[in-house]
């Protein structure tokens, strides 16, 4: 096999990747809802196009849960027991949800209450950052901590214990976060605000700054001139015309002009109403 085959076959495995990526999550995910930009985390739960900014994000998922997994191991070899791996966490008509990795419930270190269980794996510099200046400093905690905290309050829960794992040395590191309400009230009701908002929300960088280019919605956020889509790509969650919204039986369904009532994220049945919401 040459080079070029190689390359061809690399750029295939991880495009298939990604297209599997974008037709199953049909949810704003717990593990997100930390980003400080709302207008982001809205084009992702509306499922508009992403650009490939280089990452290899499903992989490096993958990559999470085996170490999550050694770690699960490694903990259940001493005697603390890992219960409900991967449970289920919704709020909204399941269009918010997470999956933890696990409840302590037995143990001294559970003091007899279950916690929350949490694994998270970091290279060199950014573990010796948080060994060094502590979890609250590092880059990532805002996410790490709504994550654990919307975890927390929808199961009722005190605690979490995080397990940063450094994939350089294989060292491990331990934190102890404490539940916090009010955090998860703000968190709630973010998450309701993304999920309810007809149009995009306010940009959180009103200038385009470093984490704007990281960003994979950059193009349609800053730029939606050059936005790029094919005819198959439309869809009712991304018209102009599409409102979501949930009634007290938290059902949700499209007030548009059309008032379609396809599953809106799978939906590709548009009508000729059709308008790209920016
Ligand atoms: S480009 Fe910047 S402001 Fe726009 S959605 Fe992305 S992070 Fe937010
Ligand atoms: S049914 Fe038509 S008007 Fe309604 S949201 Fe879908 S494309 Fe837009």
């Amino acid at each position: 096999m040459n080079i070029q085959k190689l390359k061809a076959l690399k750029e295939r495995l991880y495009e298939d990747e990604i297209k599997r990526d974008e037709i199953d999550r049909d949810y704003l995910g717990m593990s997100s809802i930390g980003d400080r930009c709302e207008r982001k985390l809205w084009y992702g739960f509306r499922k508009f196009n992403k650009i490939n900014i280089g990452d290899k994000t499903d992989q490096l998922f993958k990559l999470g849960h085996l170490i999550e997994w050694g770690m699960i191991d490694l903990f259940e070899k001493k005697g603390i027991s890992i219960q409900a791996k991967q449970l289920e966490v919704s709020d909204f008509g399941n269009k918010f949800k997470g999956h933890i990795d696990g409840l302590i419930c037995n143990g001294s270190i559970a003091n007899g209450k279950k916690i929350l269980f949490e694994c998270k794996s970091s290279n060199q510099a950014n573990f010796n950052s948080i060994v060094k200046k502590g979890f609250s400093q590092f880059n990532y905690y805002h996410k790490y901590n709504a994550q654990a905290q919307c975890y927390m309050g929808y199961l009722d829960l005190t605690g979490c214990l995080f397990v940063i794992y450094n994939k350089n040395n294989s060292d491990i590191h331990l934190e102890f976060l404490e539940f916090d309400k009010d955090e998860f009230n703000i968190l709630q009701d973010k998450a309701q605000r993304i999920i309810l908002s007809k149009n995009p929300p306010e940009r959180f960088y009103k200038k385009k700054l470093k984490e704007c280019d990281w960003c994979e919605h950059k193009i349609i956020c800053r730029y939606p001139d050059l936005y790029f889509m094919s005819e198959e790509d439309e869809k009712c969650s991304i018209c102009k015309h599409f409102l979501y919204y949930f009634n007290v039986t938290s059902e949700y369904r499209c007030v548009g002009v059309c008032a379609c009532t396809t599953n809106f994220h799978l939906a590709v049945q548009t009508c000729e109403d059709w308008e790209l919401n920016i």
